[in-house]
């Protein structure tokens, strides 16, 4: 099978007709994602349809118009690629890399916790992919298990920015989903910048280990309250060496958060890491 550069073979105008359209991957909100074959070179994507009337009546169309300009100019093995989009009448289409291992989401559900091995290799996989989307001004803010898909390799794939923004036009919007992942400064309303993907891998990693995120509580005060006091609990299974790298990471104040560049060299990351 031909992979073409994507550059060379996407930057056209695409229809559906272009594709021959395989098995459902799965079900998003506003519409589904299905496995995808260009017809002409056999290029393997996975074709994310989208309703616009959805979009529309959520008032979405504004974010969705970023998460695609900001995720199509982002090229990095460990964040999943938008070849493309395109339109008809109804929908809008986007032409992603196809994540053939699926949801980290659903890794972490089967087996409750990851290994050593593979979390330090997703805390490196992560920093390299953060450290590219921070020299181009660009911060995730919603690194969590189920924006992240694995590669044929099981190497993680950033996955949604659909919360990412450029941090020249910072905006802030209500927040729905779990609150889990969310830095202290981001509950207080303070002003903040790209070291809140720094606390929200610490949280990550913790719950990768330990299979449960670190300020799980049973309301969302309380989940608010145990994250403005980091209250932390490290359970004695957890690997020191995780715990130390955990514990510079979910700092209070951003600044003293270990940066992208030291958790690459943080020797329980060296040590596990099979990057
Ligand atoms: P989403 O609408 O992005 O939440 O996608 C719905 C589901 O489709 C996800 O939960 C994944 O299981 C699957 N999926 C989405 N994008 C991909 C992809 N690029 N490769 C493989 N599976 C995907």
């Amino acid at each position: 099978m031909s992979s073409p550069s994507p550059t060379s073979s996407f930057r056209r105008l695409l229809t559906i007709d272009d594709f021959e359209i395989g098995r459902p991957l799965g079900k998003g909100k506003f519409g589904n994602v299905y496995l995808a074959r260009l017809k002409k070179s056999h290029f393997i994507v996975a074709l994310k349809v989208l309703f616009k009337s959805q979009i529309e009546k959520e008032g979405l169309e504004h974010q969705l118009r970023r998460e695609v300009e900001i995720q199509a100019h982002l090229q990095h093995p460990n964040i999943l690629r938008l070849y493309n989009y395109f339109h008809d009448a109804r929908r809008i289409y986007l032409v992603l890399e196809y994540a053939p291992r699926g949801e980290l989401y659903k890794e972490l559900q089967r087996n409750s916790t990851l290994d050593e091995q593979c979390t330090a290799t997703i805390m490196e996989e992560l920093a390299d992919a953060l450290t590219y989307c921070h020299s181009k001004k660009v911060i995730h803010r919603d690194i969590k298990p189920e924006n992240l898909l694995l590669g044929l390799r099981g190497e993680v794939k950033i996955a949604d920015f659909g919360w990412s923004v450029h941090t020249l036009s910072l905006r802030r919007r209500t927040m729905c989903g779990t609150l889990d992942y969310l830095p202290p400064e981001m509950i207080e309303g303070k002003t903040y910048d790209e070291k809140v993907d720094l606390w929200c891998i610490g949280v990550l990693c913790y719950e990768l280990l330990v299979g449960n995120p670190p300020f799980e509580s049973s309301s969302h005060n309380e989940t608010y309250r145990r994250i403005v006091k980091v209250d932390v609990r490290y359970p004695l299974s957890l690997p020191v060496g995780a715990q130390d790298l955990i514990s510079k990471l979910l700092r209070y104040h951003p600044s003293e958060r270990l940066t992208l560049a030291q958790i690459q060299k943080h020797p329980w990351v060296k040590t596990h890491s099979r990057r």
